[in-house]
């Protein structure tokens, strides 16, 4: 089944900028994707053209069955609510502790209390945070703090997963231990897309790898 088709997408900025060119790719439910480039390669823009945060200049693209030319307002925000999304920025709410920022996430999703309380002591746990629950974020480490962007990530159990060099900030040790949590749900069924410029990461994992040069996607060989 596919989850995500790009057909001859082309993105521009105003200022000039061509990020991407002529990408056509179909995503597959369960796919665990890496998209490897250098910075400036275009990456992000890829991603937030899945998200909806900028739209294509041409071409056509659906995401999880929507045509995201079109898509705006509440179905956007329904579209988005099946996607967890992590950035390399981590983006927690620094006024919530740890258990706060995820809560927060699972009520805009519309989970009831009782959900809330079921959900969260399990994905702490999964990720190796359930003595952090009611720690600010400033007071975890870079790897805890990327690891809790993810548990906000997947606390709702999106399909999607898109994260944005999520081990950019992280020493090999962690960047390691967040690519073995991603390989795990992956294994769980969620399909996951990956930006990376860490070519030893993506080595060591074996998984397929698309790279954006010049805004052209190629497979690497
Ligand atoms: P990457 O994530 O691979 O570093 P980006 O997608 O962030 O690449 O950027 C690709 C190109 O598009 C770069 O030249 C960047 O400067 C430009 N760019 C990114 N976002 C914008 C924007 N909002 N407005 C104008 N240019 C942008
Ligand atoms: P709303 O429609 O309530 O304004 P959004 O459309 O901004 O909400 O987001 C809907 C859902 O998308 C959120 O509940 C969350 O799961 C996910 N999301 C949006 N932004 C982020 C983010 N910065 N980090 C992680 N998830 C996010």
């Amino acid at each position: 089944k596919i989850i995500i088709e790009f057909q001859n997408v082309h993105k521009t900025y105003d200022n000039s900028a061509y990020p991407l060119r002529e990408v056509s790719l179909a995503v597959y439910k369960r796919d665990f994707l890496f998209i490897a480039g250098a910075s400036g390669a275009g990456k992000s823009t890829f991603l937030k053209l899945i998200y909806g945060a900028e739209k294509p200049t041409s071409g056509d693209l659906t995401v999880l069955g929507e045509t995201m030319t079109d898509v705006k307002g509440d179905r956007l925000s329904q579209l988005r609510r099946k996607m967890g999304i992590v950035f390399q920025d981590y983006q927690l709410i620094p006024q919530k502790t740890i258990a706060e920022n995820l809560t927060f996430v699972l009520r805009a999703q519309g989970f009831r209390p009782e959900q809330i309380q079921r959900r969260l002591p399990a994905t702490l746990k999964m990720l190796g945070l359930s003595h952090k629950a009611n720690c600010f974020p400033r007071y975890l480490s870079g790897g805890e703090q990327q690891r809790a962007s993810l548990a906000r990530a997947l606390v709702g159990t999106p399909p999607l997963l898109l994260a944005d060099e999520p081990t950019g900030n992280l020493d090999s040790h962690n960047a390691m231990q967040v690519m073995k949590i991603l390989q795990k749900l992956n294994r769980m069924g969620i399909t996951i897309l990956v930006t990376t410029h860490d070519e030893r990461l993506i080595e060591f994992l074996g998984q397929p790898v698309l790279s954006l040069d010049q805004g052209r996607l190629k497979p690497v060989l």
